[in-house]
């Protein structure tokens, strides 16, 4: 996919006051810091997009890109501020659980990880909580350059490892980094992919009602 045109349209406090579209929406997710910003800027070839209304204190806001015309790509808050200890409720805040579960037009989440740690508690419980869920997702584990090839293939094996525990089947997995710009083709050709086939399903509904 190419991106064209991206503009930010602007924030939200909470899914009820999101747009009223039905253009697809993919929107992008992780612990904080884990590169979600730096990943947005790559993919649509932005210096700070991603920063315009990031101010720090304000992140638990849902922020809308519009790409192409034709799609939004969604922000949402980074998750695990709370210690571990804490309820779900409060390590996934409910602005991230009710935007997942109540927003019809989201086409696929992507769960960032950071690619240098091993898996962590609560990227697995939000990631298990999503299967739960059945809610489409895919893996990004971000920062690769920052890894060596070993670590990076040791750190991904353990988290399929683990995944494998609680899943039959993996979701899709993409490495990226935005120093040496790794993943950012695979990602949008992966977005066009969904983005098709979901025309495609939707032609075929509206022939067969
Ligand atoms: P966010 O809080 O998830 O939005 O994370 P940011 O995008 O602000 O990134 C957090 C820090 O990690 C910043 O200092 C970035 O420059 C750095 N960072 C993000 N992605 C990469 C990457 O792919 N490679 C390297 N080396 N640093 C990265």
């Amino acid at each position: 996919m190419v991106i064209r045109t991206a503009k930010f349209v602007a924030s939200y406090p909470n899914v009820q006051k999101c747009p009223k579209t039905d253009l697809p929406e993919y929107a992008f997710i992780g612990r904080s810091n884990v590169g979600k910003s730096s990943l947005i800027n790559m993919l649509t070839c932005t210096k700070a997009l991603a920063k315009v209304s990031q101010t720090p204190g304000k992140t638990q806001l849902i922020n809308y890109y519009l790409i192409n015309g034709e799609w939004h790509l969604v922000d949402l808050p980074g998750y695990g501020y709370a210690k571990v200890s804490k309820s779900e409720r409060e390590k996934f805040s409910d602005i991230i659980l009710n935007y997942i579960l109540k927003r019809e037009n989201l086409h696929l989440l992507f769960v960032l990880i950071d690619s240098r740690l091993e898996p962590q508690e609560i990227d697995i419980q939000f990631i298990n909580w999503l299967g739960e869920n059945q809610v489409p997702f895919a893996l990004v584990f971000t920062k690769t350059d920052k890894v060596s090839s070993t670590a990076l293939s040791d750190n991904l094996q353990q988290f399929r490892k683990v995944m494998m525990e609680a899943w039959e089947e993996l979701p899709p997995i993409f490495t990226t980094s935005c120093v040496t710009r790794t993943g950012r083709e695979d990602i949008l050709n992966y977005i066009e992919q969904v983005f098709q086939n979901a025309k495609i399903n939707q032609l075929e509904n509206v022939e067969h009602d």
